[in-house]
């Protein structure tokens, strides 16, 4: 999902999310067949409001157990009352009464009216809702389990036949309509992800929280009326035209995906477009990224893409926009993590109040503009490159999303902010005021997305770990800023702490490794410390897992002159002696006077670093330090890090002018760059632009904002 810039309290509080060719025949072969295959028809009765579904389920059993039962996840009935955990969760949040629930006759649920086995076992009577996260939502409809008359054994596949008929939301979230418009996503009846040892992982429909399913191959019939335009998951590969009902059935095929959407509007414009690899990437930088990622040169080429384009006719003039973007998204993420394995992607310009903007799903995402934009403001296009990547996370690294959404949203966020800096530069803060963008009435600051990811991510380390599981966080604002910003600015440290290449390597090894699979934390972990070559599992609990700050700096800089001698009662050759301030200036004055005076005066340096932060450096990792001094000469000095403070001293024959740790800027989670560095004079120094200029922009843009609505 997309991040948004939202109610934002800065400074002391949190800033709160801103915000077939099938499969390679490479590929094919690593790969092993789906757990799951489905054959779905379905048809909109888009007056009533309507899905009427039929479903065929074949579930083959990938563990090593006998399985009794299955977990199937029915979303929509999170819209169904005001008991689901979804409203409950959104409205102890929102704390004003209904949150977002629907009006009255706006509900949305699902009915599963048939489930049988192939040989026509009706299954229905044995249907009861479960609890999986626990009784804190008794009533919650949105998981159900089947008991199947006799388990099911290992390698041992099942055939489920259902009918389901479903009133489609108002929208609350995702999924819904508005007036003939439709986006029609988490929909069908879907099992959760069968794990050996612990059983069905199907938790309920959370308020913040996505989601996690098996791959599987989809067939998926859609029927609408026959004036409808509509763009799905998958590829067409069939169309039914019935004149006598005035309704055409559209059929859609992909494989090796987890999840299936369409949306369906008689206004909407289909324009289609291809991405072709030789003319988006050169020579030049295919080898520059086989050389980065130590690839042969084949193994970095990109295939040809479909896309497809649904777009509001009110929005036509930013068609081009859309494509150029995507086109970026699939070069970038295609050289730098792997080819796009799919034959098309479906890019949707969100129905207008369907609140279904700016969400993924497997081959189709949808986007999200308005009528009036700015060319400076990089919206839609970061929302396009962010919604088309996590096709690339979530979608192909499936890893669980109700558990660890850092892994898809962090890692997803990372990558878009590199892919946009590196097909646009930086861009105005989309800050936007009644539909109006606000870089048209005032010289917005422009800006890189890690920039603004870390200030939300240094806001936010004392709410929650980024590891916590989705419904878990403090509020929707902690989730945001730590799954989203504070994961990916931790993703843009670690890559500065081992090095672009070996980062770089890191990366594509884990995304090419995980294609298709569900890893998790360890995983990757486990990608990181063999391309370090070292153990960094710290980095993972000192950052990830906790919610301590991360804030080193320099404290004190001074230098005196060291004195010739020190004052006081001195034995001498068996004498006792006086060393007074006459006597020393006398034999400072008699120094001055020999040839080499100027090189005999010696200052003592004197540089206090402090850890303010709860957080540490370990492993073989250090505190760096550069201390300058007033003839330009430098001295470089390492810490450990693990006391609260340490005091450095340096003999020169000059005085100091500044220190500063970190110098290489490498630690951009340090809560506070300005105490990063001091001069003599006290003044701070070598501090990043934003933190001055875009903290105060920001704060001050927030308030202008708050005063007018
Ligand atoms: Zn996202």
């Amino acid at each position: 999902m997309r991040k948004y810039f939202g109610t934002v309290c800065l400074l002391g509080a949190a800033l709160l999310v801103l915000p077939t060719r099938g499969l390679p025949q490479q590929e094919a072969a690593g790969v092993a067949a789906p757990v799951l295959r489905y054959e779905i028809w379905v048809e909109l009765d888009a007056a009533g409001k309507m899905l009427l579904g039929k479903e065929e389920i074949v579930w083959t059993n990938p563990s090593r157990e006998a399985v009794p039962d299955m977990l199937l996840h029915l979303y929509w009935n999170a819209f169904k009352n005001e008991e689901s955990a979804f409203l409950r969760e959104a409205r102890a949040e929102s704390m004003f009464g209904r949150g977002r629930a629907p009006e009255e006759g706006e509900w949305g649920w699902i009915d599963v009216t048939d489930i049988r086995l192939a040989d026509g076992t009706d299954l229905k009577s044995g249907l009861i809702f479960a609890t999986p996260d626990g009784p804190e939502h008794p009533d919650d409809q949105t998981v159900v389990r089947i008991l199947f008359p006799e388990p099911v054994q290992p390698g041992e596949s099942v055939r489920l036949q259902l009918e389901f008929r479903s009133k489609i939301p108002r929208t609350v979230s995702r999924s819904g309509y508005y007036k003939n418009s439709f986006f029609i996503a988490q929909w069908f009846p879907k099992p959760g992800v069968y794990e050996e040892g612990k059983g069905w992982n199907a938790h309920a429909y959370h308020q913040n929280s996505e989601f996690f399913a098996d791959f599987a191959d989809f067939v998926v019939h859609i029927t609408v009326p026959r004036d409808f335009v509509i763009g799905s998951s998958g590829k067409q590969t069939d169309v039914r035209v019935d004149e006598s009902v005035k309704k055409t059935t559209y059929t859609y095929r992909q494989s090796m995906v987890h999840d299936f959407a369409w949306m369906a509007d008689p206004r909407y414009l289909k324009v289609e477009r291809e991405f072709i690899a030789d003319k988006e990437v050169t020579l030049e930088e295919y080898r520059e990224t086989a050389d980065l990622l130590g690839l042969p040169l084949e193994e970095v080429k990109l295939p040809d893409v479909k896309m497809t384009l649904l777009i509001a006719p009110e929005h036509e003039r930013q068609i081009e926009r859309h494509f150029r973007a995507l086109r970026a998204a699939i070069k970038y993420y295609g050289l730098w993590y792997g080819p796009y394995p799919y034959e098309t992607v479906t890019m949707v310009d969100p129905p207008y109040r369907t609140r279904s903007g700016g969400m993924e799903y497997p081959t189709l995402f949808t986007a999200g503009t308005q009528v009036l934009t700015s060319t400076d403001i990089l919206s839609p296009e970061g929302v396009i490159v962010h919604e088309f990547g996590h096709g690339y996370w979530y979608g192909l690294v499936a890893n669980n999303e109700f558990e660890a959404a850092w892994l898809d949203e962090g890692f997803n966020t990372y990558s878009t902010g590199r892919v946009m800096a590196r097909a646009y530069g930086p861009g105005a803060l989309p800050l936007v005021f009644k539909g109006v963008p606000l870089a048209w009435l005032l010289r917005m600051p422009k800006s890189f997305d890690f920039e603004l990811d870390r200030v939300a991510a240094i806001n936010t380390v004392r709410y929650d770990p980024v590891t916590a599981w989705s419904w878990r966080f403090y509020n929707g604002g902690s989730y945001g800023a730590n799954v989203y910003m504070r994961a990916a600015t931790l993703l843009r440290t670690l890559e500065g702490v081992l090095g672009e290449q070996t980062w770089a390597r890191i990366m594509r090894t884990y995304h090419m490794g995980y294609r298709y699979k569900h890893p998790g934390k360890a995983e990757f972990i486990g990608v990181v410390n063999e391309a370090a070559g070292k153990d960094m599992t710290w980095f993972f609990d000192e950052l990830f897992d906790s919610t301590q700050a991360f804030d080193y700096g320099v404290a004190e800089v001074a230098s005196i002159k060291v004195p010739r001698a020190r004052r006081g009662v001195f034995e001498v050759k068996g004498i006792r002696e006086e060393m007074t301030s006459k006597k020393i200036k006398e034999l400072d004055a008699a120094e001055a006077k020999s040839p080499e005076a100027k090189t005999k005066s010696e200052y003592l340096t004197t540089v206090v670093l402090r850890r303010y932060g709860e957080a540490r450096v370990r492993g073989d990792a250090q505190v760096k330090v550069l201390v300058r001094f007033k003839d330009g000469t430098t001295e470089t000095r390492i810490w450990d890090g693990q006391a609260r403070w340490t005091r450095l001293e340096f003999v020169k024959p000059v005085e100091v002018e500044s220190a500063q740790v970190d110098p290489e800027g490498v630690w951009l989670i340090d809560a506070n760059l300005a105490n990063n560095s001091r001069g003599v004079d006290g003044l701070r120094r070598n501090v990043v632009k934003l933190l001055t200029q875009l903290l105060f922009t920001v704060q001050n843009l927030l308030q202008f904002v708050s005063s007018l609505s």
